[in-house]
């Protein structure tokens, strides 16, 4: 039997995103995906938002996506679009880039860290005990892991067979998407009826002067809401014909598919994160309507969270309770996506006086600079803060890309960030923070910096003496000229001094 420390079910953007976290803090992770390459059966997100621009950036990755996709406000709330150019990050907007895009890219990021993917596997069943996870393979294979994840998406057997309830909301809309070619000159860009939303785009297109310019020719991507909710049927071109016709008057012509697909706004979040050593991340912890594009991003970020903690329980570094504190923290952040899409979709519905009028108001309420700013914050994932305690506004926020001066010349904070691992940085007087029984893992980083402290919604906050910093950019402790809680801090996140079991081989 194959033994990891980790098993991760779907390579997905977040099982790749995980696999990743792992694979940097030296944990042997392997991935079972069903797919035999990360070529997907039509176009899913369409691209990211600033805090996951950060996040790849954290690792030294962004530049990889930032040269193929396009730099463009994307964030926005129920139609009404925030542009966050004034925010205090090193990137104040978001990136068009289809998700197989996204996919190839985090893939070859995986690949280039060694990350096993068993491949054209499904997992099929699995069964936990005191110690580990044996693990059922469709080749008829069986593998251990001390942790088995699931980011197996939105139908994810491994949420199913933990037996972790996935309450929610049934869908109250339907939409096919589609991917075609058209004989007739489609009209593209968004129509707005009292079935909901529809929109037809080419696949290619530029972002000039922050507006999308569609190309002259080459396939169109369709969405069309469906009159009805709740087919069960795998989607045709007749079905899509059909319901272009019920809202255009003409289906253009529609031919020769690439793929066509469905989405609904079905709202449904996991009750638990973690069932012993169980977890779940991504689309098969929590499912809602795309609108607003936040659930790869979402995905990413639960990876980011997760990615750590798991590596150092299975190190023996911190206690499994640990791994408590991914559901405490994340779990919230997705379910006020949850709010969010469903506020979102029902927004959107029109051919109702009364719901314009909502809109209308909402759109007045947006346009407003703290409520633009709020929303803007939280649709883009800057203003995430987990709840680390009272203090200083930093402590559970991302720490701000600042432009360091060190010893070895100047330095961002991302950068110190690249191999995922903690840090400690000092803008004291040198010598002043000893952290020697930790050594082993956080780095202690000397460092001036002159500027002001400025955080997304907040502004400028008392600048710090010392901030300690997880591997996910989130501020565990501020020191503000004492070291008061720095021993606590350390242990909570990073273990006991000196705690080490290495895995058994
Ligand atoms: C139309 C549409 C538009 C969207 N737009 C956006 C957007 O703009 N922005 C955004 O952030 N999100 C968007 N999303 C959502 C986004 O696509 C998902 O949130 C994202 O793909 C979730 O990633 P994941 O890795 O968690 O799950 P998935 O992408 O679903 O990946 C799960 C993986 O697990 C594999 N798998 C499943 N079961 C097994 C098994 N038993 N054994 C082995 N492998 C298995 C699957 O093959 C798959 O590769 C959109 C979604 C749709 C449908």
């Amino acid at each position: 039997m194959t033994e990891h420390a980790v098993l991760i079910v779907g390579g997905g953007p977040t099982g790749l995103m995980l696999a990743a976290e792992l694979a940097l803090a030296g944990v042997d992770a392997a991935i079972v995906e069903r797919r035999a390459s990360q070529d997907l059966p039509g176009s899913r997100a369409g691209g990211l938002h600033a805090r996951t621009i950060e996040v790849l950036d954290q690792r030294g990755i962004a530049d990889r996506f930032l040269a193929e996709g396009q730099v463009a406000q994307v964030a926005g709330f129920a139609r009404v679009a925030f542009d966050i150019s004034d925010f205090p990050t090193r990137h104040p907007y978001g990136l068009g880039l289809w998700q197989n895009h996204i996919e190839r890219i985090l893939a070859g990021w995986v690949d280039e860290l060694g990350v096993t993917i068993y491949r054209e596997r499904a997992v099929t069943g699995f069964a936990q005990d005191d110690t580990g996870v044996d693990v059922e393979v469709s080749d008829g294979q069986s593998l251990r892991a001390d942790y088995l994840v699931g980011c197996d998406g939105g139908r994810s057997l491994v949420r199913k067979q933990a037996g972790i309830e996935f309450p929610g909301w049934d869908p109250t809309t339907s939409a096919l998407i589609a991917e075609a070619e058209m004989a007739e000159e489609p009209e593209l860009g968004t129509r707005q009826d009292a079935a909901g939303l529809h929109g037809l785009g080419r696949v290619e297109y530029e972002i000039r002067d922050g507006e999308v310019v569609f190309a002259d020719h080459g396939p169109v991507r369709v969405m069309v809401t469906e009159q009805h909710v709740g087919s069960q049927r795998e989607p045709t071109l007749n079905d899509v014909s059909e319901a272009l016709i019920g809202v255009y008057g003409t289906d253009f012509g529609i031919h020769s598919p690439l793929w066509i697909s469905r989405f609904t706004d079905m709202t449904r979040q996991a009750a638990a994160y973690r069932k012993g050593r169980v977890l779940l991340a991504g689309d098969a912890a929590h499912v809602h309507s795309p609108v607003g594009g936040q659930g790869l991003n979402t995905g990413v970020q639960d990876a980011l969270n997760l990615g750590w903690k798991l590596a150092q329980v299975v190190k023996g570094v911190s206690p499994d309770s640990l791994l408590d504190t991914y559901h405490d923290e994340r779990h919230p952040v997705a379910a006020r996506v949850l709010r969010n899409t469903m506020a979102q979709v029902a927004l959107t519905r029109s051919g109702d006086a009364r719901l314009d009028a909502v809109r209308d108001t909402v759109s007045d309420l947006l346009g407003m600079d703290e409520p633009r700013t709020r929303y803007a914050a939280m649709m883009s994932g800057l203003d995430i803060h987990y709840e680390l305690g009272e203090g200083h506004p930093l402590l559970g926020r991302r720490v701000p890309d600042l432009d360091l001066v060190t010893a070895e010349g100047p330095r961002r904070v991302f950068t110190l960030l690249h191999d995922a691992r903690p840090v400690l940085l000092d803008l004291g007087e040198p010598g002043g923070l000893d952290i020697t029984p930790w050594a082993d893992r956080v780095r202690l980083v000397h460092a001036g910096f002159d500027g002001t402290w400025e955080l997304p919604v907040l502004g400028s906050v008392a600048a710090p003496a010392a901030v300690l910093i997880r591997p996910d950019g989130h501020v565990a402790w501020v020191g503000v000229g004492t070291h008061v809680g720095l021993e606590d801090a350390l242990t909570r996140w990073f273990g006991p001094p000196g705690q080490r079991r290495e895995r058994p081989s």
